[in-house]
This record gives C-alpha cells, structure tokens and sequence, in this order.
C-alpha cells in the first residue's frame, strides 16, 4: 500500500487530499499544527485504519518511521487576513517548512509534490497568466510574507530536483473554493456567503472591477492527483478560467442565495492583483486535465455546506480569528 504524508491535512484543501488518497487506496499521514486548520475537517477519517494525524509544526524538524511514498507539502496560511495576522510563521513554513519536508523526501526516496500559488505571479502584467512568466510581486509589500515565502518554495524545489535528483512536483493553485473554507478567512466567497446568511451587507474591496477566476475544490483536487502521477518537474497551474469581477461575484452569489442585502464598497487592500486568470493550455496538454464544474454548481454545494451551521455556529465563528 503506498504511504502518503500531507502536511497541512486539517486544512481546506489538505483535508480534501486525504479523502482523495484514501479513496484511492493509500495510507495517509495528515500532519498540521491547527494554526489555520479544524480536525473537524478530517474527524470522519480518523476511525480509518489507514490514516493517522500529528500534531506538528513542520518548520520544525519532521520525523516519520516507516517508508513515504509520496509528501504533499500544502501547510501553510492561505488567506490574506491569515497571513497578515502570521507573518513570520507564513514566511517559516514556505521556506523552513518546504526544506524539511524537500530533505524528508530526499531520506525517504519518496516523491513530493508542493503547493505554490497563482500569487507568485503578484499584480501580473501577463494576462491569462502562462507558466513562463516571471510576475510582478512587491517583496516588501504586505502581500509578500507569502508571496515570496512561495517563490522561494519553488526555488528551493527545482534545487533539490536539480542537485538531488528529488522527484518534485510543482503546483500552482488559482483561487479555489469549496466546502470546508473557513467561514471568517477573508477571503472573498466564505466572506460574501457568512454576510448572506448573517443577514449583513456584501463587503466588496475596492471598486469591485478586480477580477479572479475561481475553481471548484473536485476540480483542483483532481488536477493536483494527475500531476502528482505525471513525470513532469515544472511548475503547473492548475484552476478555473473563467474569469469574472468581485463584484459580479458578490451579485452572483446574491441571487443564488436569493438575497437583498446591500453591496457595501471598502477600500482595497493593498498591492490586491488587478487581475488573475490561469492559462491551462500546459495541464490539459500534460495531464489531459480541465475543469468539469462550473461555477453555479459549485457555488451551490458550497452554499449547502454553509447552510449546515447553526445561528450560534455562523456568529461565533464570526468573531473568533486565529
Ligand atoms: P488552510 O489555511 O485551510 O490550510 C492550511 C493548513 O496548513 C491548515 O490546516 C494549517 O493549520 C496548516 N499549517 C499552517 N502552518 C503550518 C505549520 N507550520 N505546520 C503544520 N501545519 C501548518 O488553507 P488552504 O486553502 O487549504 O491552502 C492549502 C495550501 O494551498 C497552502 O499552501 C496554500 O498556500 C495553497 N494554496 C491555496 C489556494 C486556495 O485557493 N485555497 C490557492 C493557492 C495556493
Ligand atoms: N474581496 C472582497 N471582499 C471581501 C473579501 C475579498 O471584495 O470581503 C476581494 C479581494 O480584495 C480580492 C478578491 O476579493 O480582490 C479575492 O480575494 P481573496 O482574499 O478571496 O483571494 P486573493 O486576493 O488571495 O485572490
């Protein structure tokens, strides 16, 4: 039975890839230190025999017995109001984080595979973003504790592919949605469906004319699986095309929920991107991958899943932050 490790496995996406990998017949090791993430998330894993959980720090030194097979190295701050609140631990676990885990891989002959970010392309002056571009990333603005923690992700990844002859794999996620987002992460979609069903105004940053293309959870979850199986080193981009506005976003996801509350406009964040769209041409070329779900779907299975908590649930996952 392959052995797989997933670090940030209480996370959003981490918890979706250890469904993926015991689905698939592997033996999953979830390795998270909660900072962002929920047990919750994987709490119906855990009567599973062929999964495990370690509470762990991975910019800490990271021991594992046993053969790994494979590492997907996804522990880290994802949201903007997250790793505004934890710079340096965000800055750590990109750089300290992925080396451990790169030298894990490297003891164990195991595979691995690390979640890089639509953001290392920063506020991009290529439009739909292609593999080969550089990006426009404001190292010292308050995006760039991320940004360039991911930068270095990726340098330090090739470098080791390179050097060490470590099997890497690169992933670059686009705006990914789904359900279990954090309802108070800030970012855009949990933000717009907790105002909904808190009966509050949308909050829409800026003038709303900034776009992003989001991807459904399945979709992404999926793409990652294929590139993780595929022989291929370089980066890859993996997400939804179809681009629209924030605040044609807010006014879709309105009237799926049927709401009237008002669209209120704050100011933008700083250094937000203009705009973002991935160019897929390599994943469908590579790993004959595409999105299958649009976005309608996904925004109502993401709905539903919001709609489980309870009043008592929404408000105080409202006011706690990490
Ligand atoms: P998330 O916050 O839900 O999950 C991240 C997980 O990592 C959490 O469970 C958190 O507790 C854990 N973690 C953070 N620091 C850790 C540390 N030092 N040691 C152990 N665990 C730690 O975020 P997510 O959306 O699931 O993102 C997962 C990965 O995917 C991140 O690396 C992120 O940069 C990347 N990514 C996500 C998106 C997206 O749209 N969701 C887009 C681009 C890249
Ligand atoms: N955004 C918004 N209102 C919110 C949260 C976010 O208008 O309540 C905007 C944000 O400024 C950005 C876009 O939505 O332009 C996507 O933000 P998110 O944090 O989801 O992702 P990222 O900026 O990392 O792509």
């Amino acid at each position: 039975m392959p052995r797989i490790l997933i670090t940030g496995g209480a996370g959003f996406l981490g918890s979706h890839l250890c469904d993926k990998f015991i689905a698939q017949g592997f033996e999953v090791i979830a390795m998270d230190n909660l900072i962002t993430g929920n047990f919750k998330n994987i709490a119906h894993l855990t009567s599973n025999t062929n999964f495990s959980f370690f509470f762990h720090d991975v910019s800490k030194y990271i021991h594992i017995t046993g053969k790994l097979d494979y590492i997907l190295h996804f522990a880290s701050p994802a949201s903007p109001i997250d790793y505004l609140k934890i710079p340096i631990q965000t800055l750590k676990v990109g750089s300290l984080g992925t080396l451990n885990c790169l030298g894990l891989a490297k003891a164990k002959s195991a595979r691995i595979l690390v979640a890089s970010t639509s953001e290392i392309y920063g506020d991009p002056l290529v439009h739909p973003q292609t593999e080969n571009y550089w990006g426009n990333v404001n190292s010292v603005g308050p995006r760039g504790v991320y940004d360039e923690a991911k930068r270095f992700m990726e340098a330090i990844t090739m470098a080791y592919h390179t050097f060490h002859g470590v099997e890497t794999r690169i992933v670059r996620i686009f705006n990914t949605y789904g359900p279990r987002m954090r309802l108070n992460d800030g970012r855009a979609l949990p933000a717009f469906i907790g105002q909904g069903l808190r009966n509050e105004p949308i909050t829409v940053f800026g003038d709303g004319s900034q776009t992003r293309s989001f991807c459904y959870v399945d979709d992404l979850i999926e793409g990652i699986y294929r590139l993780l199986m595929s022989d291929y080193a370089q980066p890859v981009n993996i997400g939804n095309p179809h681009e629209i506005t924030i605040k044609e976003f807010a006014e879709e996801v309105k009237s799926i929920m049927n709401l009237s509350n008002p669209i209120v406009y704050n100011p933008l964040p700083v250094d937000d991107p203009k705009q973002r769209q991935p160019d897929i041409s390599l994943a469908k070329k590579i790993l004959q991958w595409e999105p299958t779900i649009g976005r309608r779907e996904g925004l109502e299975k993401t709905i539903e899943y919001f709609k489980t908590f309870s009043k008592e649930e929404l408000y105080e996952l409202h006011r706690t932050f990490i």
